[in-house]
C-alpha cells in the first residue's frame, strides 16, 4: 500500500519506541537495507532485511536491485498506528512510502514475507516509473508481483462479482481504502485489471506498458499505444472480461451451492421450530397447571394426576 509518508530516521527510532511500549527499538543494518524493530522482533528484522536487499524479479521490470531502503517493523496494529499517527486502515498490515524509500510492516501479519514483496513491488515499481498512475495499477501491480493468486480465487465466491456487479475503474480506487469488507475483492479487481492489461498486449507482458510510463508517457497515452484502446474501452473490455469469468455458474462450483444448501437447511430448521412452538402451544390449551404445593412435595408434571377426573391426555414429546 503506498502513499504514506514517514519522518527523518532519527525521530523515527523515538517513535518507535514510545510506540512500542518505550522499550529501545533496535537497527539491523543488511548492506542497503536498515530495518527498525522492537527486540522481539529482531531475527524477524534481520530476515526481512536479507530477502529486501537480494535483487529481485518483478513483472514488467525484470531484476530490481532495493537501492537504501528502510523497514519498520511494528509488533501489532496498534503499535504500528502509533507510528503513522492514526493514519494508518485498521486493516492494513504493510505500507510503503516510495518518497522515503520507506517501508512499514506489522510483524502480526497473516504472511509477512509476502506483505514485504507486495511493498518492495511498489518502490521498484515506483523507481522506474515517474508519471502518475491510478491507485488500482499500483495496488494490482503490487498485488500480481507478489503473487497474491488466492484473491483472484476468493472473486470466485464473491456474488455481487458473480452477479454482474463490477464496478468502474475510478470507483475501485475508493473501494481499495473504503473498509475491509470492500477491499479484499477490490485488491483482487485491481490484479484482474493489470493482468489484462498485459493480454491485451500481443506479446500478452506488461513490459511495454511499464516501458511507455518509464519514458514519461502519461497512463492513458501509455494505455492506448500497447493495447489499442483508450482507457475507457480498456475498461469496459476489462469489466465484460470479469463478467464473463466470474457468474453465477462459477460462484456454485466454487462453493456457493454448498452455501444454498446449508442457507436452506437452517431456513427449513427455522421453520420446523416455529411450526412445532405453535403445536405445543395449541396442545397445552386447558392442560391444569400443578398446585405449586404439589410441586412442594416432590411431584413432577409428569407424575401429577389430572385436576379433573377423564381429563386430556396429553403427548408431552408431539411428533410432527
Ligand atoms: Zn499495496
Amino acid at each position: 500500500m503506498p502513499g504514506w509518508r514517514v519522518m527523518a530516521i532519527p525521530v523515527l527510532l523515538a517513535t518507535v519506541a514510545l510506540a512500542q511500549a518505550r522499550t529501545e527499538p533496535i537497527a539491523v543494518r543488511v548492506g542497503p537495507v536498515t530495518a527498525v524493530a522492537w527486540p522481539a522482533q529482531r531475527e524477524l528484522a534481520r530476515t526481512l532485511a536479507e530477502v529486501a536487499a537480494r535483487p529481485a524479479e518483478f513483472p514488467g521490470l525484470g531484476t530490481s536491485t532495493p537501492g537504501v531502503l528502510s523497514i519498520i517493523i511494528a509488533r501489532n496494529g496498534a503499535a504500528l498506528d502509533s507510528i503513522v499517527g492514526g493514519r494508518a486502515p485498521s486493516w492494513g498490515v504493510g505500507f510503503a512510502d516510495p518518497a522515503t524509500r520507506t517501508i512499514l510492516l506489522r510483524a502480526d501479519a497473516p504472511d509477512v514475507h509476502r506483505t514485504l514483496r507486495h511493498e518492495l513491488a511498489h518502490l521498484a515499481l515506483h523507481d522506474r516509473v515517474r508519471v502518475r498512475v491510478p491507485l488500482w495499477f499500483d495496488e494490482g501491480y503490487a498485488g500480481w508481483a507478489a503473487g497474491e493468486w488466492a484473491r483472484l480465487g476468493g472473486l470466485e465466491l464473491n456474488l455481487a462479482v458473480a452477479r454482474g456487479a463490477v464496478p468502474e475503474l475510478r470507483d475501485l480506487d475508493g473501494e481499495l481504502r473504503r473498509s475491509p469488507g470492500s477491499v479484499g475483492p477490490a485488491y483482487a479487481l485491481a490484479m484482474s485489471a493489470v493482468l489484462e492489461l498485459a493480454r491485451r498486449h500481443p506479446d500478452g507482458r506488461l513490459d511495454p506498458l511499464i516501458n511507455r510510463l518509464a519514458a514519461g508517457d502519461e497512463f492513458d497515452a501509455a494505455v492506448q499505444a500497447t493495447t489499442g484502446l483508450s482507457l475507457t474501452r480498456f475498461e469496459d473490455a476489462w469489466r465484460r472480461s470479469v463478467r464473463s469469468r466470474y457468474t453465477v455458474a462459477t460462484w456454485l462450483v466454487a462453493g456457493g451451492a454448498w452455501v444454498l444448501v446449508a442457507t436452506a437447511v437452517l431456513a427449513l430448521g427455522f421453520w420446523r421450530r416455529r411450526r412445532d412452538r405453535g403445536r405445543r402451544a395449541a396442545l397445552d390449551e386447558g392442560w391444569p397447571i400443578p398446585d405449586p404445593d404439589d410441586q412442594l412435595n416432590g411431584q413432577s408434571d409428569e407424575t401429577a394426576e389430572p385436576a379433573e377426573p377423564g381429563g386430556p391426555v396429553l403427548d408431552r414429546n408431539p411428533r410432527p
